[in-house]
């Protein structure tokens, strides 16, 4: 399908319907599995046999694959990064998550000082990428507040990417120049009736606004897309499709951007919500050998929302960066308490620990983005 130049993905969004691509899915044949593991390309079709429920019993073939396709475009390197919470303030209510404005927890914004700090914790774990995280508090963490961080922040790491409230196009157009990198917008979910009933007060519930983010991206120039959903709100098929749909959309489109995709799925917190839709270890490394297979040059990444086992296992399937040590509270890395944390994270490694572990299973941990540090890409 070629896009035209003025179509946005929630004009191309309209034309699907989510019963109908439900049921496409849970309707594949063992025969659609094995025609989509052995072609050399896959389209969207092929996706859907490969997240779909028949084809479980091919999941040691899928890792296979993917193992051996992931070797041949990303080497056996893994690219370290880490996220840094700048504040915890969030005019917005969404009901998974523990920054939520009706949870009753201290707020903070780091000041330049406490920037500081933390970047010479972060530094002394031997970080080059860090992720800058913050809830949605528009009036005291918007473009002002990042360009005052950015000018902090960029001196010391080569890569710095974003997982903050979706912003206009001349607002990433700002923070480009100034070191800007990556943005990290996950959808949560495409259920639009769901995405409601998650997103019931503030900016976020504009479903739209945030669906057309990654195009205000492209158009601003950005080097790199994170795309995701939050596993546990809706049926997990169904809303990969839709991300596997947007990020074939942008690839497209935006062929000079690259993109990642990350696997959260609901995590204990304040105020916690219990997942509508459980996913277990085996679907979820069904999903990352199926992005795999059908796109050998996305970015998979993995957080430490997952367990020690769990990521143990996965490195070898097809995932190309991890966190590791990571604090989800703003300060924590300097000395903050950890009663303000956004999720528990349950990987509580140290990064050397984690740098341990790869090198054990003959990776490498990146820890510096060489490619962007000399402009490639
Ligand atoms: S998910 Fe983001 S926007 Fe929603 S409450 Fe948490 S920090 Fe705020």
């Amino acid at each position: 399908m070629i896009y035209r130049r003025a179509m946005s993905f929630s004009e191309i969004f309209r034309n699907y319907n989510w019963d109908d691509i439900k049921s496409r899915i849970y309707s594949k044949t063992s025969q659609d599995v094995e025609n989509a593991i052995s072609k050399p390309q896959r389209n969207l079709e092929d996706f859907m046999a490969l997240i779909s429920p028949a084809a479980a019993p091919y999941l040691e073939q899928m890792a296979q694959l993917s193992h051996k396709l992931t070797q041949k475009r990303f080497g056996k390197t893994i690219q370290m990064y880490i996220p840094m919470y700048l504040s915890n303030e969030c005019q917005n209510i969404c009901t998974y998550c523990g920054f939520s404005l009706d949870n009753k927890i201290p707020r903070r914004t780091l000041t330049e000082k406490e920037i500081l700090s933390e970047i010479t914790h972060i530094k002394a774990m031997g970080y080059d990428h860090i992720l800058l995280v913050t809830g949605e508090a528009n009036k005291t963490v918007g473009l002002e507040y990042f360009k005052k961080a950015f000018r902090l922040i960029n001196p010391s790491f080569s890569h710095i990417s974003l997982e903050v409230q979706p912003l206009d196009q001349h607002e990433y157009e700002e923070l480009i120049p100034l070191g800007l990198n990556t943005v990290l917008v996950y959808q949560e979910t495409y259920h639009q009736e769901d995405y409601k009933k998650h997103h019931p007060k503030g900016k976020k519930s504009n479903f739209d606004y945030r669906l057309e983010t990654p195009d205000r991206l492209g158009r601003a120039g950005i080097h790199k897309i994170g795309l995701g959903v939050l596993f546990g709100l809706e049926d997990w098929r169904t809303d990969s499709f839709f991300t596997a749909l947007h990020l074939q959309y942008l690839e497209r489109k935006y062929w000079k951007t690259k993109y990642s995709i990350s696997f959260p799925r609901l995590r204990p917190h304040a105020g916690g919500l219990t997942p509508k839709v459980e996913m277990t270890d085996r679907e979820l490394v069904q999903l990352i050998c199926a992005y795999r297979i059908f796109n050998e040059e996305v970015e998979l990444s993995l957080s430490t929302r997952e367990s020690n086992k769990f990521r143990d296992n996965v490195i070898k399937l097809g995932i190309t960066s991890i966190s590791a040590g990571s604090k989800t509270n703003p300060g924590g890395y300097a000395n903050a308490p950890e009663s303000l944390e956004q999720f528990e994270i349950d990987d509580q490694r140290s990064p050397a620990q984690i740098a341990e572990m790869l090198t054990r299973q003959g990776y490498e941990p990146v820890w510096k983005d060489w490619d962007r540090a000399y402009g490639g890409g």
